[in-house]
Parts: structure tokens; C-alpha cells; sequence
């Protein structure tokens, strides 16, 4: 059988493993830097552990860094890689360079079952959730790139990962628990140490789950695709709401607010005379008003395949919404000359969308 991916494992599992193989528990600290701080990836090569560790890492577990198919970097800096997983499955990775720091997107699931009307991940079956390891490993491959980018400035702040944002392909509601654990593992100081509040998670809004991720009151931050300013609207857009209305999904919000004292990001994609009229962004804001939390305007992504198109309204309905004393911003838009925007690239490679890459 195959070895075991490495970065599977919590620095607790894997002080735990250690320990119960009969290594000294400091081990694990020192491997988790290997990796994490050092990027080594051959067990052979990390000097200051015993010549059994060594041995027992190599035959039983493997570090590898995900295979890239397609690296495209774009005028404005962003990097979107469409990789290979290990049974061939390809999934996509963008970096975005902001001001604060170097931002990564990262996929969750293969395909996505969610169905929402207006993306292109849709497109995908869903073929399987990812594995920690496999979110974890696009985080340690963007690092390594990064790396090797400015490895004549290895200090340099835009030499490492700073951000995250769990906005790919996939509901990461529904892939829970693998993405709490890859959360849990990019997050230690030991490793990366990403911040929570640097670690942004959008769902579509999956109820149960929003309570309980509120419940383990962490510091991550919270987006939601809110998209519509009523049910119908959202109905139309979004096959979820049926099962879990507007309603029912700022009761979850409200829940999350209280249990964390963080605010939440409201985001809502800008779609021609579907979600964008005056009366909507005016309806929007009677719904969310005394929420703590702002909305992110995004432009609409076209996506060939379907009707939607983007709004030409964009600064009327901001204009509106922060009349109406709601915070709100306009997202910039990243890679758009390499189509990093939401599942394009991977569709494109799979045929479903009609341009080849
Ligand atoms: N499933 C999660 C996270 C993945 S989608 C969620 O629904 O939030 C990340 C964000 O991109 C969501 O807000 C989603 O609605 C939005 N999105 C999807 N397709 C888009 C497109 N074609 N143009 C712009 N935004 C899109």
C-alpha cells in the first residue's frame, strides 16, 4: 500500500504518534519545522533527527507537495495552479498578492454539489471531498513557489503565504471536518501559523454547520453568499435556500455573532437584472440591517454556459447600500486575464466549457 501523506497530521497527532512509536516527544516539533518552516521533504534529510525516525518516516509516510499541471501567473500578479491529486483529479489554487499580504484561495472539494445557477463549478460533478492533506498541500506548494520566487529576499514578507481564503471549488460547510483539520494544521505556530483571523471561510449557507462552527468559537472569519435580498430571488440562484431560507440563515448568523463577537461578510455577486435593481439593493438593506457585518460586492464572472450576465450597476447599488448606512465594498477582481475566477480553468481543462486553454 501507498505511504501516508504527512500533512495529515496535527502537530498533537503527530506528537501522539511519536510517542506511541517510542520516539521522544520533542520529535515532532522538529519534523513539524522540517516541513513547515525549512519545506524539506525527503525524512532522510532532516539531520537532527535519529537515524530510526528517519527510518520509520521514510518507509511509512511521504511529504509531497502537490503536482502542478498548469501554472498561469497574470499581469497583476495573481498565480492560479491547476494541480494533480494523486488519483489524477485536478483541482485549482490561486494566490492573489494584496497589499497586506499574499492571499490564497483554496479548493475544498472535487466538483461541487451545491448547484448554485451562476458558477462554473456547478459544471463538475462532484467527484469527492479532499482529503486535509490535499488543502494543506495546496498551502505548502503556493509556500514553495513563493520561496523559490524570492529566494534572493527570503525575508521578504511576500515570500510566504499570509492569508487565506476558502473560496474554490467546493462548500467547505460540506467538507466540515477536512477543512477544520487543515484549518487547525495551517493555523499552528509551529508551522505556517497563519492567524485565524487571517483565514476567511465562505459557504453558501449549510445551517447546521454554521452553528457548528460558531459553537467552537474560533477566530476564523465568516462569508456568506448571501447573493439575493429575498427568497424568491435566491430561490431562483441557489438550489440551498429551499432547503435553508434567508430566514432561517441570518438566525445562524445571528447565533455565530453572538457565540464569537466577529463580524461577517456579506457577498453578493452583482447579476444583470436578476439581483442588482435599486428596490433590491434597498431590500438588502433593510434585511441585514443591525448585523454586524459588510457587504462585498462582486462583479459577475461570466460563465458561457449559462444565462447570467454581469450587472452594468454596480456603483448605483454601492451607492444605495452605504445611503442606506450599510458598509459595503466593491471587490477587486484578480488573474481575470487567466481565467482565475471560480472554476474556469479546471472546466476548461475538462472540456465542459467550450474554449480550450
Ligand atoms: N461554496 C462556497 C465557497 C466557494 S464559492 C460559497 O458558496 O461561498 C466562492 C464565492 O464565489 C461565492 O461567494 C460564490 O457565490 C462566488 N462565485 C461563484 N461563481 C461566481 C462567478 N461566476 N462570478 C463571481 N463570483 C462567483
Amino acid at each position: 500500500m501507498g505511504k501516508t501523506s504527512i500533512f495529515k497530521y496535527t502537530f498533537e497527532e503527530l506528537e501522539t504518534l511519536l510517542v506511541e512509536q517510542g520516539f521522544n516527544k520533542f520529535s515532532a516539533k522538529q519534523v513539524f519545522d522540517w516541513i513547515y518552516v525549512k519545506f524539506e521533504t525527503d525524512f532522510n534529510n532532516m539531520t537532527n533527527l535519529s537515524k530510526s525516525l528517519r527510518e520509520f518516516l521514510s518507509e511509512n509516510y511521504e511529504a509531497k507537495p502537490l503536482n502542478d499541471l498548469v501554472v498561469k501567473e497574470s499581469k497583476d500578479g495573481t498565480i492560479k495552479i491547476l494541480f494533480m491529486l494523486d488519483d489524477s483529479r485536478t483541482i485549482e489554487t490561486v494566490l492573489m498578492p494584496q497589499k497586506y499580504g499574499q492571499s490564497v484561495c483554496v479548493t475544498t472539494q472535487v466538483g461541487c454539489k451545491m448547484a448554485c445557477k451562476f458558477c462554473a463549478s456547478g459544471l463538475i460533478k462532484t467527484e469527492r471531498n479532499l482529503e486535509s492533506d490535499e488543502i494543506v498541500r495546496q498551502i505548502f506548494t503556493m509556500n514553495k513557489l513563493l520561496r523559490e520566487k524570492f529566494k534572493d529576499d527570503p525575508e521578504n514578507p511576500s515570500a510566504r503565504v499570509s492569508h487565506i481564503v476558502v473560496m474554490g471549488i467546493g462548500e467547505p460547510m460540506d467538507n466540515f471536518e477536512n477543512v477544520m483539520k487543515f484549518v487547525n494544521i495551517v493555523n499552528d505556530p509551529k508551522g505556517f501559523g497563519i492567524g485565524a483571523r487571517h483565514i476567511t471561510i465562505s459557504t453558501c449557507g449549510v445551517v447546521p454547520k454554521i452553528k457548528e462552527f460558531a459553537d467552537l468559537k474560533t477566530q476564523i472569519n465568516l462569508a456568506i453568499s448571501l447573493h439575493a435580498s429575498n427568497n424568491e430571488v435566491r430561490n431562483s440562484m441557489m438550489p440551498i435556500n429551499r432547503a435553508f431560507p434567508i430566514e432561517k440563515l441570518l438566525d445562524s448568523i445571528r447565533y455565530y455573532i453572538d457565540s464569537t463577537n466577529r463580524r461577517v461578510t456579506f457577498e453578493y455577486i452583482l447579476i444583470d437584472d436578476v439581483n442588482d435593481r435599486p428596490e433590491h439593493a434597498v431590500e438588502l438593506a433593510k434585511l441585514i440591517r443591525g448585523i454586524n457585518g459588510y457587504v462585498n460586492l462582486i462583479p459577475y464572472n461570466e460563465v458561457e454556459e449559462n444565462p447570467y450576465r454581469k450587472s452594468n450597476r454596480i456603483d448605483e447599488f454601492f451607492k444605495i447600500l452605504k445611503k442606506q448606512g450599510i458598509n459595503a465594498i466593491v471587490r477587486k477582481e484578480f488573474g481575470a486575464d487567466i481565467d482565475a475566477a471560480c472554476g474556469q480553468l479546471r472546466a476548461k481543462r475538462e472540456g465542459v466549457l467550450k474554449n480550450e486553454i
